[in-house]
């Protein structure tokens, strides 16, 4: 922000030497000449010094206080001046003292535009006692009911944690503007005050009351909807964030850059595709301006929303890219299986002269799992800790082990776990027990299986890996013991859940869902896809169920697995040609993995799952991962 552009602070005439002075270097310059001159003692030109040392773009926050305490008679304008900056600084105690010294200081009193920058400072060193004090001297000056003064007292209480306070202000400005005029259609305070507050209730995580004060405020702005977005993305509410996002369609305002790189993410972790494209040609149309942060989102939009051939348009228009970039389009072509894509942009980016992060590698190294390059990925390994100079993290490791696992390398892969420099977390020993049902490693898969228990005894996952590893060798007596061990220890397993937009709204469904409102048509479907199915001579493989029931039962728990649902709902919801496109919250289990490469086939559908690891593209008959996932 250039120093000159905040007409609020009514700066003083502009000497016309001042105005000439493009860097600080040149005001040095012209500030010796003054001390030479002695027009140093010229209030004007001291504060236009001043001015010019504190708020420009690179603030010179140690010549512009030397150039304050050697004012005479420094004005209400120089003590806001270096107040401001302060405020902004690194250093906000100092704005606090300075603050104190304008108190002291007979020939002036604070005004309207100092209180907003000594609270700033307050909230940034959480001081609630001075907070306190100066909320009283607004008081005095009778500046409480300045929308400005009071959003930012306001905000203050909401920063420093004491939301009783702010809501008392809160109700009481509310009530006071209902009472004297009404409220002010054009008042920009207002909104702001209500946002602040909105602000509050998302800081402490009542997302309820933001939500009651959003739907309840008189008027809002775009930075209303951004907020209430935003807080839904950031927090895991993804389908809440589509929602407000949707709502915002039907008001006056437009959607603007923060709006979209707020909206971006939610849209990708629910898979909503049509909605992702709407964005992108909104940005278009609006000639939006698409920069590393807004390309990456729409970049991680177009891959999880399964596009990736859309992800590498809007990559390959990029003007510029970073990191963040690089690691958005390689992690895509990763969770698609695209292993020579994702290792040609790996060797693209280090030509590029962009260092890869520990993120990179994580998608690189997992490439190399999926597409069994043992070899490859050992010296990846090996570079980002040689020539990357990167410390592996857990993660890294967990990489490692899944890629010797899958690779029938059990015994690296137990070593490499049992040498690692830090804890091996229950990732790794996961990915190590997964291999051992993967290769039918009973004996080492018992040793993984108790390691984990000991070290996570309440997380399902071990428990139904091991179960599955005894289940798949047909040892159903042990499969017993396991879910009686679950049992006994209250473990449930993580519900599975899966999602599909349909004409832009998520439909949501978890195992043997009956609550949708078109329950019954989904269900004869269901009964139909099993008919059809069997006549293809389908077997249902049952030894991915954790129970040792009678096989017809078995069968039926298959049939009503979510992501099944969720297609049986795509079929009967979308024109023949459409492609469904499923999320799902879990790893998909083999049986609906091989089902739904049929279904893909008798119903001639493309059908697109994201599960919890990766990408699946079903399509007549075979899919994308070639059944190694
Ligand atoms: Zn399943
Ligand atoms: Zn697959």
């Amino acid at each position: 922000m250039s120093v000159f552009s905040n007409s609020s602070l009514f700066p003083p005439p502009i000497p016309a030497k001042i105005q000439t002075c493009k860097t600080i270097k040149d005001l040095q310059q012209l500030h010796a000449q003054k001390i030479k001159t002695g027009r140093i003692r010229d209030p004007f030109a001291a504060a236009q010094i001043l001015q010019f040392y504190a708020l420009s773009d690179h603030p010179n926050l140690q010549s512009a206080h030397l150039v304050f305490t050697h004012m005479e008679e420094p004005n209400c304008y120089s003590y806001n001046t270096i107040i401001r900056a302060f405020s902004d600084s690194n250093q906000p105690l100092e704005a606090i003292i300075i603050y104190h010294q304008m108190l002291h200081d007979r020939f002036v009193k604070p005004n309207q535009y100092t209180f907003p920058s000594v609270l700033k400072a307050c909230s940034r060193e959480i001081r609630i006692e001075e907070g306190k004090q100066i909320h009283c001297q607004i008081i005095k000056h009778g500046l409480n009911l300045d929308d400005f003064v009071l959003s930012n007292l306001i905000r203050m209480y909401v920063i420093c944690g004491v939301m009783d306070d702010a809501q008392r202000l809160f109700k009481g400005s509310v009530q006071s503007k209902n009472i004297f005029g009404g409220i002010d259609k054009s008042g920009e305070g207002i909104i702001v005050i209500w946002n602040v507050m909105i602000d509050g209730y998302i800081r402490i995580g009542e997302f309820e009351s933001a939500r009651k004060l959003f739907d309840e405020m008189p008027q809002r702005s775009v930075v209303s909807w951004n907020g209430m977005i935003a807080a839904y993305a950031q927090n895991g509410l993804f389908k809440e964030a589509l929602e407000v996002f949707c709502e915002m369609q039907t008001s006056d305002l437009h959607p603007n850059y923060v709006t979209l790189v707020s909206v971006l993410p939610a849209i990708s972790r629910l898979g909503a595709l049509d909605l992702g494209e709407w964005v992108h040609k909104y940005v278009e149309k609006n000639m939006i301006k698409v920069d590393e942060v807004l390309g990456s989102a729409l970049i991680d939009m177009y891959s999880k929303c399964g596009s990736i051939d859309k992800a590498l348009q809007v990559f390959d228009c990029l003007p510029h890219r970073n990191v963040v970039t690089w690691n958005a389009i390689i992690g895509g072509l990763a969770m698609h299986g695209r292993a020579d894509d994702a290792l040609d942009h790996f060797f693209r980016m280090e030509q590029a002269g962009v260092a890869p992060s520990d993120v990179t590698f994580i998608s690189v190294l997992s490439v190399c799992s999926h597409a069994g390059l043992v070899d490859e990925g050992r010296s990846h390994f090996k570079n980002m800790v040689r020539v990357n100079g990167l410390r592996p993290r857990v993660e890294h490791y967990g990489c490692m082990v899944d890629l010797f696992g899958r690779a029938g390398l059990l015994k690296e892969a137990e070593e490499l776990v049992l040498n690692t420099p830090m804890k091996p977390d229950d990732v790794i020993w996961k990915a190590l027990l997964s291999a051992c049902r993967l290769h039918g490693d009973t004996e080492m898969g018992e040793r993984v299986a108790r390691r984990l228990m000991d070290l996570a005894p309440h997380d399902s996952g071990s428990y139904v890996l091991l179960s599955n590893l005894y289940a798949s060798l047909g040892n159903w007596e042990d499969v017993a013991k396991v879910r009686l061990m679950m049992k006994e220890m209250d473990i449930r397993k993580d519900p599975g859940c899966s999602l599909i937009a349909i004409d832009g709204m998520i439909h949501e469904f978890l195992v043997q869902d009956e609550s949708h409102p078109r329950a019954k048509e989904i269900h004869s479907m269901l009964e139909e896809m099993a008919v059809r199915l069997r006549s293809t001579g389908y077997m249902p493989d049952t030894t991915q169920v954790l129970l040792n029931i009678d096989e017809e039962e078995k069968e039926s728990a298959l049939y009503y697995h979510s992501e099944k649902i969720a297609i049986a709902f795509g079929l009967i919801s979308t024109n023949p040609s459409a492609t469904l496109q499923v999320v799902k919250n879990l790893r998909v289990c083999a049986d609906c993995h091989s089902s739904i490469k049929l279904i893909s086939k008798i119903y001639d559908r493309r059908i697109i799952l994201r599960d919890r690891n990766r990408f699946h593209h079903f399509e007549k008959g075979s899919c994308s991962c070639m059944d190694y996932w």
